[in-house]
């Protein structure tokens, strides 16, 4: 059966683009689809070079993609994932959407019109719009699932994971271009009487307060986590001892100072900071150590206050122990 017929009636009615070209990639014909889209007459652009029609279009890499079709006499494809849209045409989804553009797929097929064998190259342009915004949708809340899980679910700062992911990165750096790098750690003190007396919630919003309060007072490079219960630990980067040192007796004045309110009651607390600074210590573990002895030993010495670390602390650690 002949169905010649069939072809004027489905490239009119056609849901795609179609866009015929000659050798000279001059348009001898563009469906419906792409006029109404481009807003351009099938008339006045037939006999007119492809990239006059569309300005807008990659000229150097679409000429060389179709002249290579022509001479290979083979297909060629691209993907709305390697270029977005080759000819800016609006798209039908809803202005809401980011994207302004068709995202597009096109396939380039070479033609021999049977009867003179004059090669043409025939471009099909496929609405890709709708998988390109699924997959930015997709990236936009990964990014955020990502941003979540670095975070503490109660206090929005730092977890122990990320944190200590992020010591590791800020320890290689302060090695290989020898910056200073200091660690402080703190911790409540006296909290769990805090949570017998006013009760686990109570303590919940001394935790929060407390990091929002700490948080305020550190810079934005500042590497915040909390690192256990009611333990937390800052990175410090590009910060020499004696900077920590004032850091960290800010954070401790400004805590004993500042009343948390609960349930119309002032709540007070306070904490106790170890500091240890990159160069006595070489790795992030013996960072993390010797804040960890700088803290508890401030502990011992009556909370509320901040120690250095230093090498001697080992050894008067190790007496009270045995
Ligand atoms: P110190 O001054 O020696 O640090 O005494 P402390 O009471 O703070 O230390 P201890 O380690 O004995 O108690 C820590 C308490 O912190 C016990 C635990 O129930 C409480 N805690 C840990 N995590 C949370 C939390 O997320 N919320 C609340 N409300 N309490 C917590
Ligand atoms: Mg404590
Ligand atoms: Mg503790």
């Amino acid at each position: 059966m002949d169905i010649d017929w069939l072809s004027g009636p489905l490239l009119q009615q056609l849901n795609s683009g179609v866009i015929l070209l000659n050798k000279q990639l001059q348009v001898v014909y563009i469906n419906p689809y792409i006029c109404r889209r481009a807003d351009i007459q099938l008339e006045s652009v037939q006999g007119k070079d492809l990239f006059s029609v569309f300005a807008d279009a990659p000229k150097a890499w679409l000429s060389r993609k179709l002249n290579s079709v022509l001479s290979l006499q083979s297909p060629a494809f691209s993907s709305w994932e390697q270029r977005q849209y080759l000819f800016k045409l609006p798209h039908l989804r809803p202005v809401s959407s980011a994207n302004q553009y068709m995202a597009q797929n096109c396939n380039m097929l070479p033609l021999t019109e049977p009867s003179s064998g004059e090669h043409f190259v025939c471009l099909l342009i496929e609405d890709a719009t709708d998988a390109y915004v699924y997959q930015s949708q997709l990236q936009q809340s990964n990014l955020q699932l990502q941003q979540v899980n670095r975070l503490d679910g109660l206090t929005g700062v730092l977890n122990r994971n990320y944190w200590q992911q992020q010591l590791e990165v800020e320890v290689q750096r302060a090695g290989r271009y020898q910056h200073p790098l200091s660690l402080l750690f703190f911790d409540l003190d006296k909290f769990k009487r805090l949570n017998d007396e006013y009760g686990h919630q109570a303590g919940d919003i001394v935790l929060i307060e407390v990091a929002k309060l700490i948080g305020s007072l550190l810079r934005e490079t500042d590497l915040f986590g909390r690192y256990g219960g009611e333990e937390f630990a800052i990175i410090l980067p590009d910060t020499p001892l004696e900077g920590a040192i004032e850091v960290a007796k800010r954070i401790c004045q400004r805590v004993a100072a500042t009343p948390i309110e609960y349930q119309q009651q002032q709540l007070m607390t306070s904490v106790s900071v170890g500091v240890s600074q990159f160069s006595i210590a070489t790795s992030a573990d013996e960072l993390i150590q010797q804040a960890d002895l700088a803290l508890y030993q401030a502990k011992r010495n009556g909370r509320n206050q901040v120690v250095t670390y230093y090498p001697e602390l080992i050894d008067s650690l190790k007496k009270v122990k045995t």
